[in-house]
């Protein structure tokens, strides 16, 4: 069936501007990661990237090394935009990443100018895009002197590749340095993606204030702790087909006494407030004014829903932030 978007795609979704840049980003964001690879059928991926675009979701977030097998979601969504989505390129924001292993050998990993600007090529050649909205150093490079990465970032800006950049998994004193290096080509630092849940809050600790010093934004990654944060996995059983059942990034350990009373109490506070525990988690990251959009991932079209159902919420009480407080620790 060819697609034809919803004409109503715009009515329910908030739009947040991302740091001080003219790009607004959807408060949820779509993360392919897992759930894009060859190893899932193509009739659910089409479904779910249709449904999200419907709901108003225009931001699609890749990475070259997003699978499995390793480039197989960017030959995924590339298929499934070929398909669906081309007349709304102009729509989309679609962003990938380069810096962790792509392959052998010295090119292929981290952040030298050399795997950035293939790396970025062979992303678009999978795509099949003329370019990405978003591209992102993928994470800190300890060896690679931070001016050639973020060099390469302004080359993938100045030949039309990317529209904006940013940096993931950086640090504050690294993100500080990226935006330095970058601000020497006249190109800012737009957006960081860093990790942020109630079970992983080290980003409390120093990046916001720098975010505000230098004008970026930020979309988190995993804020539902990859489906610890839901009902998934909430009577103490891992279900077949979910993630931990397939142990690769998320190892069935995590369900001990101490999570399950944990995710049992943030359930009831949910209830208490008539979200599901995943809008809860959505909209605990959304509270901070420097968290542009929450990104998640969905391996089903009601994922999808529910999770953009957040967005109906009401704000988080300071009662509410309170009784949340001794729940969301690492
Ligand atoms: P989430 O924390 O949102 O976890 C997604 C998983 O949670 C789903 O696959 C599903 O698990 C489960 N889930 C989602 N919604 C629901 C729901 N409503 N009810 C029950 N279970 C639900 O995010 P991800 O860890 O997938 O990360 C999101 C995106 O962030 C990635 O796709 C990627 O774009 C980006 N990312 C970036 C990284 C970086 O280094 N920059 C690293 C990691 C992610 P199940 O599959 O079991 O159904």
């Amino acid at each position: 069936m060819p697609y034809d978007a919803s004409p109503l795609r715009y009515d329910s979704t908030k739009y947040h501007r991302v740091g001080h840049s003219g790009l607004k980003l959807p408060a949820i964001s779509l993360g392919l990661w897992n759930n894009f690879g060859d190893d899932r059928p193509r009739a659910t991926q089409r479904a779910i990237l249709r449904r999200a675009f419907d709901l108003g979701i225009t931001h699609f977030d890749l990475a070259n090394n997003y699978g499995p097998e390793i480039g197989a979601a960017e030959r995924n969504f590339g298929e499934i935009f070929a398909d669906d989505f081309v007349p709304y390129r102009d729509e989309m924001i679609v962003s990938t990443k380069a810096g962790y292993t792509m392959g052998e050998g010295p090119y292929q990993d981290f952040g030298s100018r050399k795997y950035l600007i293939s790396s970025l090529d062979a992303s678009l050649d999978r795509m099949g895009l003329e370019y990405v909205d978003i591209y992102y150093h993928h994470r800190p490079d300890p060896e690679t002197p931070i001016e050639e990465t973020m060099g390469a970032l302004a080359t993938a800006v100045n030949s039309g590749k990317a529209l904006y950049v940013g940096v993931s998994n950086y640090n504050p004193e690294q993100t500080l340095a990226a935006q330095e290096a970058l601000a020497e080509y006249g190109i800012p630092l737009t957006i960081h993606q860093p990790r942020y849940n109630m079970f992983d809050r080290h980003i409390e600790d120093g990046l916001f204030p720098v975010l505000d010093q230098i004008g970026a934004g930020s979309i988190v990654f995993s804020p539902l702790a990859q489906g610890l944060l839901t009902d998934r996995y909430m009577d103490g059983t891992i279900p077949e087909g979910s993630r931990a059942s397939e142990g690769r990034w998320l190892q069935p350990g995590p369900l001990s006494d101490t999570y399950l009373q944990r995710v049992r109490a943030l359930n009831e506070i949910a209830q208490n407030r008539g979200q599901s525990l995943a809008q809860l988690a959505l909209t605990w990251v959304l509270r901070h004014p420097q968290v542009t959009s929450a990104l998640v991932g969905a391996s089903s079209v009601a994922q999808l829903e529910n999770n953009f159902a957040a967005l109906e919420g009401a704000p988080l009480s300071d009662d509410e932030l309170g009784a949340i407080e001794p729940l969301a620790v690492d």
